[in-house]
């Protein structure tokens, strides 16, 4: 594979062109942002490790039937993928309330839900990435009704996957960003990543409710020890098998 020009440049992966106009190469970065980039740093080893975590998440969900943008990893820190045309949402799953669900509810944060909540958000920078409603999602001309659906089941199809394997590495599943897109023959398939830094985790042996966050909240809220949690989510989630 023969890497080509940058595409684009986001805030935790460069994306280049390569040989082949189907693929595209996704280079993960160090580089950390929250808060629509307001606040920034970097998490050493942040790259490699969400690129394999994300890595064996996408085979996870591939051999649960889930149709991934994944080819395969060619380097610790890059991921070939195929090229999607990006649906401008994000697709957040919620299982327990935390971060933007509870100042907009007033719910305590740790609230498990009576059922996964299903969230959509506008992918744009600009505005802030805010919160749409069916409704908008269809004035705006972002997704058709039959395609809102679509994705709200296949997350949750996922949810019921990612819980399942977290469950496995002792981690609990709290909530989940995702992004879709539509590949060159116009199927939905899931893109960008699935890793520390989309994924609220919470350690299950661990009460403690800033002792528990291994996800990108502890660079968020200044919790330190960023990279040895990343590092614990690796080792657990590469010790599970994916078939
Ligand atoms: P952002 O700053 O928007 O979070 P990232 O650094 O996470 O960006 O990713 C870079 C860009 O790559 C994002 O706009 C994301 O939507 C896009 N992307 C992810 N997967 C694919 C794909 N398979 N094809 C095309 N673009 C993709
Ligand atoms: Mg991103």
């Amino acid at each position: 594979m023969l890497i080509g020009e940058q595409l684009y440049e986001g805030k935790a992966k460069v994306i280049y062109k390569t040989d082949d106009p189907n693929n595209l190469l996704a280079q993960y970065k160090d580089d950390a942002t929250a808060y629509n980039a307001q606040k920034r740093g970097t998490i050493a080893g942040k790259g490699r490790m969400n690129c394999s975590i994300a890595t064996h998440l996408f085979q996870k969900l591939e051999a649960s039937g889930i149709n991934t943008h994944f080819i395969d990893q060619p380097s610790e820190d890059q991921m070939r993928i195929k090229a999607v045309s990006i649906i401008p949402l994000e697709v957040v799953v919620r299982n327990i309330a935390a971060g933007s669900l509870c100042q907009q509810t007033g719910l305590e944060l740790g609230t498990v839900l009576q059922q996964p909540l299903v969230d959509f958000y506008y992918k744009d920078d600009a505005l802030g990435d805010p919160f749409l409603s069916r409704d908008r999602i269809l004035m705006m001309d972002i997704a058709t009704p039959e395609q809102i659906d679509a994705l709200a089941e296949s997350a949750l199809r996922i949810n019921r996957i990612l819980i399942d394997f977290f469950l496995k590495c002792e981690i609990t599943l709290v909530d989940f960003k995702l992004e879709f897109g539509l590949d060159h023959t116009g199927q939905m398939i899931l893109a960008d990543e699935v890793s520390p830094d989309t994924c609220r985790l919470w350690n299950q042996a661990e009460p403690d409710p800033n002792r528990r966050v291994m996800d990108k909240d502890r660079f968020r809220r200044d919790l330190g020890d960023v990279e040895s949690a990343y590092a614990q989510v690796m080792e657990r989630v590469l010790a599970q098998p994916v078939q």
